[in-house]
């Protein structure tokens, strides 16, 4: 199969690349598009988006192959892979980081702290920029910098028809504004300019395991804490296993607890001295607080949800982390199954919170924590007990939600949260997906495709 003027390599059914190159994070999707364009430049996306629009086809952009629904694997469609585009230039004067479409988070901090630099971005490094940015972008900086959209100054897109446009405050207003949490189906974004903040090199972290028995003690004292805690602190609780490794005590291996995760950007004596009482909260099963460069920060997490392996979430935003919420996560990490099934708090407010609800597309600016849950498991045997048990926690935490949702954790099986979902900003998401892509090219949750 070719593609006129198309430089880069097409990947098609039948080819020996085809079936590593549609599988992506998820080992639960299992699609079949009609080809991958492994583009190579922005003519390639060009090319490739003429070539989808000539043929009836679904072009769905792909970054790091992350997103949990499946949302850049089309059944029967066609697949832009931006993979090769993941150049990073930083302008260290203006201090502004231009990024290609296709760059991996990882990518991205390390060329970015190379100068002492940072955009707010996500845990893991093999994340893509992409997906994570057109969501929103939530990230341990985010009480500090605000989302990753945030921090976006403009991109460059390849419109339905073809056309290559810059968006920005002044270009292309609305489009800008969609893509700033409305997600990857309005155009292919090729390039972002993130604003670029010093960040470290060094930060401090502190890092608590405690029995799920103390549970309630230690969500009191984050809730109290995080409601007087300045914007240069992160704070990620997760309920999860304990790593079956050295320096963890051999009898805890593999057994569940609340992860306590604290992070500070501010001066390193009394980033300590604030963090330290996370440590001091109970019977620890293991817990130190450490100076580290923030990009290694940023890999911390690499290893907690191996890739190809099989997934399933749910998430919703809180306001407050009361005792019956809790109560709830408590019983979820409990009884959901998987040797990789985590239920973890981000911390919003600070900077993300200071930004109105409708300035951006992306949901809500004032609940203070988003809250999630994410089962992770081997065997596919397991697979109707993990969704069912994630589906029963999800359901007794939906009081606890106003209905808005984050996109980027939204599972396939979740279109219909989608209106409730993006709150006061759909239907002037709607409006804009009808200007850019009428004939719903780049499909969607807005475009009525999966
Ligand atoms: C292990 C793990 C850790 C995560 N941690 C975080 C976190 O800390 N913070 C957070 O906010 N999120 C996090 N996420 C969620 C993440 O933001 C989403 O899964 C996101 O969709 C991943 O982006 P991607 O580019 O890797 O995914 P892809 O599957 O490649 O793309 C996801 C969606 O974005 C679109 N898209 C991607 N790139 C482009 C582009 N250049 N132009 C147009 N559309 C594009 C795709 O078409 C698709 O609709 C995490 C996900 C995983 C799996």
């Amino acid at each position: 199969m070719t593609i006129d003027n198309f430089a880069g390599r097409v990947i098609a059914p039948g080819d020996d690349a085809y079936d590593d190159a549609r599988h992506g994070w998820n080992g639960m999707i299992d699609r079949k598009p009609a080809l991958i364009a492994e583009c190579r430049s922005v003519d390639d996306v060009v090319a490739a988006v003429k070539h989808a629009a000539a043929h009836g086809l679904t072009a769905v952009a792909r970054c790091g192959g992350h997103s949990v629904s499946g949302a850049s694997m089309p059944e029967g469609g066609m697949v832009i892979d931006l993979g090769k585009l993941n150049q990073v230039d930083v302008n260290t004067e203006a201090r502004i980081a231009h990024v290609g479409g296709g760059t991996l988070l990882g990518e991205l901090d390390a060329a970015t702290q190379a100068h002492g630099l940072a955009v707010t971005a996500g845990v893991d490094p093999s994340t893509g920029a992409g997906g994570l940015t057109l969501g929103g972008g939530i990230g341990f900086l985010a009480r500090k910098l605000g989302l990753t959209i945030d921090n976006l100054e403009g991109v460059q897109v390849v419109l339905a028809d073809g056309s290559v446009v810059e968006a920005n405050e002044n270009s292309y207003p609305d489009l800008f504004w969609a893509l700033r949490g409305g997600g990857g189906q309005f155009g292919v974004v090729t390039r972002f300019d993130y604003r670029l903040t010093p960040i470290g090199p060094e930060i401090v972290t502190a890092w608590a395991f405690y029995p799920l028995e103390k549970a309630h003690d230690v969500v009191r004292y984050i809730r109290d804490f995080m409601h007087d805690a300045s914007d240069d602190v992160g704070m990620v609780p997760v309920f999860t296993r304990v790593p079956a490794a050295d320096p963890f005590p051999a009898d805890w291996h593999s057994e569940k607890c609340l992860a306590v995760v604290g992070f500070h950007v501010g001066e390193e004596e009394q980033a300590m001295a604030e963090l330290q009482p996370l440590l001091e909260l109970g019977e620890l099963v293991f817990g130190f607080n450490t100076t580290q460069p923030y990009v290694e920060f940023q890999k911390s997490f690499a290893e907690a949800n191996p890739h190809g392996n099989r997934f399933y979430w749910k998430s919703i935003f809180v306001d407050d982390l009361s005792d019956e919420l809790v109560d709830v996560m408590l019983d979820g990490i409990r009884t959901i199954p998987g040797e990789f099934t985590s239920i973890f708090i981000e911390a919003l407010g600070g900077a993300a919170g200071r930004v109105g609800v409708t300035d951006t597309a992306f949901a809500n600016r004032s609940a203070r924590y988003n809250l999630g849950i994410s089962a992770g498991w081997i065997d596919p045997a397991m697979d109707k007990e993990a969704i069912t048990a994630s589906r029963a926690c999800y359901d007794k935490l939906r009081p606890f939600s106003d209905g808005t949702v984050y996109l980027n954790y939204l599972d396939r099986d979740e279109v219909d949260r989608t209106k409730a979902g993006f709150g006061p900003n759909y239907e002037r998401l709607c409006a804009v997906k009808a200007q850019y892509d009428p004939a719903n090219l780049f499909g969607g949750p807005l475009g009525g495709a999966e």
